[in-house]
C-alpha cells in the first residue's frame, strides 16, 4: 500500500503537514465506514484508499460491508433510482425485504459499530443499522453519494424518519442537501492520483490496450466509463455518436462492469448492445472489477471523455478524465456541474444533439482541447484529489469530537 508521503510531489509538503496536524487530534479514534459493495462504483473506489490512509494517520479505521440477497438489492436500487427522481413502485414487500436485511446485518455488525467513536454509513443500503444499534456510543453520519436534488416523494417519505436519527449527514453539493434536523456537511468526492486507475502509464501499455480492443489510433476516440445504469444514459451517448459519425469518423468506447449492489446492469447492458447494433466502431466493453489499468488506458487514449449522465451524485469518471488532461463532455446535472466548466474544462450538454455539436466543435478546435486538458488537470489538482477529501473528513471528525453548531457547513 502507498504512503501519504508519496503524494508530496503532487500536492506539496504543506498539504501533508496539515493532514498530520489535523490527525494529531484523532489518534486512536475508532472509525467505521459501512457500505454495500467492495468493488464497482464510486463509493468502493473512494473507500479503498480512504481506510488505509486514515490508518496511516493514526486513526483506527475499518470498512464493513453489508450483505443481502437479490430482493434486497432490487429494493435498494429502487431507493437509489427514487432518490434520483424516478417514480418507483415501492410496495410493502419491498420495505419488508429492506428492513429484514438491515436487521440481519445488524446482528453481525452492531457489536463493532456500537463500540466505534464515529460511524459513516454510505448511501441508503445500510441506513437502518443505526435503528438497531441501540447501545451506540459514537456519532453516526449518513453519507449520501446520490444526486438527491429531486427525490421521488414516496421514497424520501419512507427514508427520511430513519435518516433523521443520524447525528449529521454529508452531501456532495448544496443542491442535494435536505431538510433534516441535524448538521449537514458538503464534501465533494475525489480521486487517488497514484492508484492504478489514475497513475501515468507507459505509452506501450496504452497502445497495448488500444490494440486489444481494436481501436484505431488514427481516428478520434470518445469514451464513457460507467456502470450500465440508465442514469448514465449510455443509449443517449450512442445516439450522440451516431450524429457525430455524420461528420467525423469517431470511435466510441462504452466501458463498464457490474457492481455487486447493482442488479439492473445486465438488462441495461443488453439494451446498449442492441443499440450498438453490430457497429464495429462502437466498443461495448464489460470489464472485470479490477480492470483499473485498462480503464486508465482507455481514458488516456481518448480524445474526449464523455459522461452524459441525466443524474449524477458526483461522477468520479469525470474527475478521472480531467486528471488525464482530457476535455469532458458531461451531462448538465449534479456533481458534473462542479467539474465541467464550459469552454474551460469541457462542455455541459443536455441532449445527444448537444453532445454531437460540442464534439464537433472540439474536434475542429484542437488547440482549445489541449488548453482544456491542461486546465482540467490543474482544476482537479486544486479541488478533487484525495488529500483535500481527507482533510475535510479529518476536519469534520475533529468537529464531531468537539461538538459543532447546528448549521450547514460548506467545505468546498
Ligand atoms: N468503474 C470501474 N469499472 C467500471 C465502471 C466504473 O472501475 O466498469 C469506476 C470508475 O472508473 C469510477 C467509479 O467506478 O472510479 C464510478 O464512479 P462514479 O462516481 O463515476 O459513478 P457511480 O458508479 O458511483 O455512480
Amino acid at each position: 500500500m502507498r504512503s501519504l508521503k508519496e503524494y508530496r510531489s503532487i500536492v506539496g509538503p504543506a498539504v501533508l503537514n496539515q493532514l498530520e496536524q489535523l490527525a494529531g487530534n484523532l489518534t486512536g479514534l475508532k472509525v467505521v465506514h459501512v457500505n454495500s459493495t467492495r468493488a464497482g462504483g464510486g463509493v468502493a473506489e473512494i473507500l479503498s484508499w480512504m481506510i488505509p490512509f486514515m490508518q496511516e494517520l493514526g486513526i483506527e479505521a475499518s470498512w464493513e460491508i453489508i450483505g443481502g440477497n437479490e430482493a434486497f438489492f432490487n429494493v435498494t436500487k429502487m431507493f437509489h433510482n427514487g432518490l434520483q427522481g424516478e417514480r418507483v413502485n415501492l410496495l410493502k414487500s419491498h420495505i419488508e425485504a429492506y428492513e429484514e436485511t438491515n436487521r440481519k446485518n445488524a446482528e453481525r455488525l452492531c457489536p463493532i459499530l456500537q463500540d466505534a467513536d464515529i460511524v459513516f454509513i454510505h448511501d441508503p443500503q445500510p441506513a437502518l443499522l443505526l435503528h438497531h444499534c441501540t447501545n451506540r456510543k459514537g456519532k453516526w453520519i449518513w453519507r449520501c453519494h446520490i444526486d438527491a436534488s429531486r427525490p421521488y416523494r414516496a421514497v424520501w417519505k419512507y427514508l427520511r424518519p430513519h435518516l433523521e436519527e443520524y447525528d449529521a449527514s454529508i452531501f456532495s453539493m448544496a443542491q442535494f442537501s435536505k431538510a433534516l434536523p441535524h448538521p449537514q456537511f458538503l464534501l465533494a468526492p475525489s480521486i487517488d492520483p497514484l492508484s492504478d486507475k489514475n497513475i501515468d502509464l507507459p505509452k506501450n501499455e496504452i497502445a497495448g490496450v488500444m490494440s486489444k480492443f481494436k481501436l484505431d489510433p488514427d481516428r478520434p476516440i470518445l469514451t464513457q466509463v460507467s456502470r450500465y445504469d440508465r442514469f448514465k444514459d449510455p443509449l443517449g451517448v450512442i445516439e450522440g455518436y451516431k450524429l457525430i459519425r455524420k461528420f467525423a469518423p469517431v470511435q466510441l468506447v462504452l466501458a463498464g462492469g457490474g457492481a455487486d449492489d447493482d442488479p439492473e446492469g445486465a438488462e441495461v447492458l443488453r439494451e446498449v448492445q442492441e443499440a450498438a447494433d453490430g457497429d464495429d466502431d462502437i466498443h461495448v466493453l464489460l470489464l472485470p472489477p479490477d480492470a483499473h489499468r485498462t480503464i486508465n488506458a482507455l481514458q488516456r487514449c481518448s480524445d474526449v471523455v464523455v459522461q452524459k449522465s441525466t443524474r449524477e451524485g458526483f461522477g468520479l469518471t469525470v474527475t478521472e478524465g480531467l486528471w488525464k488532461g482530457k476535455p469532458v463532455i458531461g451531462g448538465d446535472v449534479g456533481g458534473i456541474r462542479l467539474q465541467v466548466i464550459n469552454y474551460h474544462t469541457g462542455f455541459l450538454v443536455n441532449s445527444p444533439e448537444g453532445m454531437a455539436q460540442r464534439v464537433r466543435y472540439m474536434l475542429n478546435h484542437r488547440n482549445m482541447m489541449e488548453m482544456m486538458g491542461v486546465k482540467g488537470r490543474e482544476f482537479v489538482r486544486e479541488n478533487f484529489l484525495l488529500t483535500r477529501h481527507l482533510r475535510e473528513y479529518l476536519t469534520l471528525m475533529v468537529g464531531l469530537r468537539r461538538g459543532f453548531a447546528n448549521r450547514l457547513i460548506a467545505a468546498a
